[in-house]
């Protein structure tokens, strides 16, 4: 057995990959791989899976669950679309590379965009704090956890004015109060499901409000409500996935529970990563992320020993992103706190030998 710490596609629960291969065998005598999406079967798991994001987050009335497709890339020019109003104008929270990518789709589609808030100065090792949020905006977007340089926003976003979030890799890792969003969007592969579905939470109030004379039907958040997330062919598999994963994590106490089990590993690395001289974390302290942990191995020369001897202990996907270096470690969901064990295990014995 692996311990998989990758960045997404990353590790689902066992059993909904063991319940996701039965059905590929059979799901009601068909393969779930050539089941009509509009079968009566289908439309249940389609249901059931939107329902079960509405009960997972405890998503208020006056809202709407979609699975489509194009991941959270394709996620940054429907949100901007959908969201642009009047002024034609959205404030912005560059936060890394997620957050510069939104950026740039929302200027793609013909957005001013007022980025008045961000972590470039120090390579996006820290939050932004102390900002003016712009009122004179559509609306304001941030990302929630940023995956790639591990920052997170403890708190969510104040404002009054409409609020959207790419909560791509945090999302379902704790419980998040979704009735201070208007549009909330995740790609599927980080927490709830595989690659191939895209999750969006839109309040009503949002849908058919855009200002923006370029909308692609695919894009219209609208359109896709009014069809029940079967505009077209939705990403079957994934939708049924990403329901038994759901189904998992309500069973083992829902999002309060699993942030609590997700602080707790958070804890438990980031303490060894204190404690141990061999290794510096990259983010200031109280902007870690409890998804992806960055660290730096303080001496480079000691990298082929480390490497070898966490492929060694069967642990994969520690490679840091080449925009940050060193390793990191995501802990989404599914990765136990025992797989995390061997890793902070690995990395206080091999102090013990260098030190
Ligand atoms: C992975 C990720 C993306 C990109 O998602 P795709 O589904 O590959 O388009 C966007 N935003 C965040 C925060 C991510 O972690």
């Amino acid at each position: 057995m692996k311990h998989n710490f990758g960045a997404g596609p990353c590790i689902l629960p066992q059993d909904v990959f063991k319940a996701s291969a039965e059905a590929v065998l059979d799901f009601n005598g068909l393969s779930i791989l050539e089941v009509s999406h509009r079968s009566a079967d289908f439309v249940a798991v389609m249901d059931e899976a939107r329902d079960l994001v509405k009960k997972a987050l405890n998503v208020p009335d006056g809202y709407t669950v979609l699975y489509l497709q194009g991941g959270a890339t394709l996620g940054f020019s429907i949100a901007a679309l959908n969201m642009m109003r009047d002024t034609k104008k959205a404030g912005y929270i560059n936060t890394g590379t997620w957050a510069k990518g939104a950026i740039g789709e929302a200027k793609a589609v013909g957005i001013d965009v007022n980025v008045f808030a961000s972590s470039e100065d120090k390579n996006f090792n820290y939050i932004p704090k102390g900002y003016t949020v712009p009122n004179d905006v559509d609306f304001i977007h941030y990302t929630s956890n940023n995956t790639i340089f591990g920052t997170q926003f403890k708190d969510i976003v104040d404002t009054k004015l409409p609020l959207v979030c790419d909560m791509s890799s945090d999302i379902f890792s704790k419980p998040t109060d979704v009735s201070k969003f208007d549009l909330i969007y995740a790609g599927a592969q980080k927490n709830l499901g595989p690659a191939g579905a895209t999750l969006y939470i839109v309040k009503d109030d949002v849908l058919g409000k855009s200002s923006s004379g370029f909308m692609p039907k695919y894009l219209d958040l609208k359109a896709h409500a009014e069809k029940d997330s079967m505009l077209n062919t939705p990403p079957v598999f994934p939708v049924y996935v990403a329901m038994l994963n759901l189904r998992d994590l309500i069973a083992n106490g829902g999002v309060e529970a699993a942030g609590v089990r997700n602080k707790a590993k958070a804890d438990l690395i980031y303490n060894e990563i204190d404690s141990n001289p061999l290794f510096t974390g990259t983010v200031a302290t109280e902007d870690r992320s409890e998804m992806n942990v960055t660290f730096l191995l303080n001496n480079e020369d000691l990298k082929a020993d480390f490497d070898k001897m966490w492929n060694d202990a069967g642990i994969v996907g520690i490679k840091g992103h080449r925009s940050v270096g060193g390793y990191r470690a995501s802990m989404y969901n599914a990765l136990p706190i025992e797989s995390v064990k061997v890793l902070t295990d690995v990395m206080n014995e091999f102090a013990r030998i260098k030190g």
